[in-house]
């Protein structure tokens, strides 16, 4: 297969890729467990510097005592900040989960809703966390761009933005709307187990061939060709 030479045909071929070892849609590739958009929005907030293996512990708890906004927002800030103390900055989640449950509980009946510009009108959610509402729990478009995906966005030579903000518009801008959300998630699942932040292994990665930061030992004849035409210069190394 010929290599591809511009961000749009990385993108694609890294989705593709990335594909056949992350397969399913975003909702099957989140690791957050819910059953509906409200508790998605609930493991989201939690799960800011927090592993998703924690969230998950700690939500069926959080599911048992607050099953709705409307309890959410009727909850004692102390009692919710009991329940997802080992998730961290516990007191500012809670802040933020008991905002989000009355903002929804006053302005949306209850519901979460499916517009990112609604979305980012409740405390504790931002662009990343709108964008994984829509993409896991509604299967609409949303890119969530975070550390992973921004790290691994300009390391494949995808852009060289940046902000998140940025970073999510130029990647909007090279793959299918349809494919927004999974390759998010593919990226990150990625960058958590092969392109890791400090040690990258692109001796085992199956994108080394394409990757512009590929070590240059690493590179056949071909990688040598996407790196000069990917506008990173000098790039013998991923650090
Ligand atoms: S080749 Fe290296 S830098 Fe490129 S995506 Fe793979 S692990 Fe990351």
């Amino acid at each position: 297969m010929a290599i591809p030479r511009t961000p749009r045909g990385r993108a694609r071929v890294v989705n593709e890729r990335l594909g056949k070892t992350f397969p399913g849609t975003a909702s099957e590739l989140c690791a957050l467990r819910h059953d509906n958009p409200f508790q998605l929005l609930v493991a989201t907030i939690l799960s800011a510097q927090c592993t998703d293996e924690r969230v998950n512990i700690v939500m069926p708890e959080m599911i048992r005592r607050f099953p709705t906004p409307a309890l959410l927002a009727d909850a004692p800030l102390r009692e919710v900040e009991q329940v997802i103390h080992s998730t961290g900055f516990y007191h500012a989640k809670a802040e933020h989960l008991l905002g989000m449950a009355t903002a929804l509980q006053e302005r949306f009946a209850g519901e979460v809703p499916e517009s990112l510009a609604d979305l980012v009108t409740l405390p504790g959610v931002g662009r990343k966390t709108g964008n994984v509402i829509r993409s896991v729990a509604f299967g609409a478009p949303g890119l969530p761009v975070d550390t992973h995906v921004g790290r691994l966005s300009r390391r494949l030579g995808l852009t060289q933005e940046e902000d998140p903000v940025k970073v999510e518009a130029a990647l909007c801008a090279l793959l299918p709307r349809t494919q927004w959300g999974g390759f998010s998630l593919r990226l990150i699942l990625h960058g958590r187990t092969v392109c890791l932040s400090r040690t990258p292994h692109c001796e085992r990665c199956e994108l080394a061939d394409l990757c512009p930061s590929a070590p240059r030992a690493a590179r056949p004849t071909q990688r040598r060709a996407v790196g000069s035409q990917s506008g990173l210069e000098g790039s013998t190394g991923v650090a």
